[in-house]
Parts: structure tokens; C-alpha cells; sequence
């Protein structure tokens, strides 16, 4: 992913991984977790259409704004 950074777990400092898990109504769902299982910091998401279908450019907006989320996010877990 180009451009689209994540920045290690704000609790334990481990590299985070992203991970798509269904489409469905045309939302991408998918969450992002810390990659240490003691700590398994996750923040779920889902991307939405801009228009009527998933485009591509939507998935690459969609992963900016979770990243850009997860890169700002201080401290505990949020429920979005
Ligand atoms: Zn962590």
C-alpha cells in the first residue's frame, strides 16, 4: 500500500496489520490489530461506497482515513 502507513501499536509499539474480512452491501469491512497477541489492540472499520458501487479509489480513501485514524488515536479503544 503506497503512501498509506501505519504506525506501530500506540500501547506496545508492535507493527499493526490490516486485515479485510467481508464485503458486504458494498462496505468493506475489515479491522486493523496489533500484531502482539498479549496486547491484540484492534479497530474495526468499514469503507463505503463514494457513489453507488466500491470503487478502488473509495478502498485507497477508505485506507488513508483508517490509517490516518489509527496512526492519531492516543490511547485506549474506541467502538466507531
Ligand atoms: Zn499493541
Amino acid at each position: 500500500m503506497n503512501g498509506i502507513e501505519l504506525k506501530p501499536c500506540p500501547c506496545c509499539g508492535t507493527e499493526p496489520y490490516t486485515h479485510f474480512t467481508v464485503l458486504k452491501n458494498d462496505e468493506l469491512h475489515g479491522f486493523v490489530s496489533c500484531n502482539n497477541p498479549k496486547c491484540a489492540l484492534k479497530m474495526s472499520f468499514a469503507i463505503k461506497p463514494s457513489s453507488i458501487l466500491l470503487n478502488f479509489n473509495d478502498v485507497i480513501n477508505g485506507l488513508h482515513d483508517i490509517a490516518d485514524r489509527w496512526n492519531r488515536r492516543a490511547n485506549r479503544m474506541s467502538s466507531i
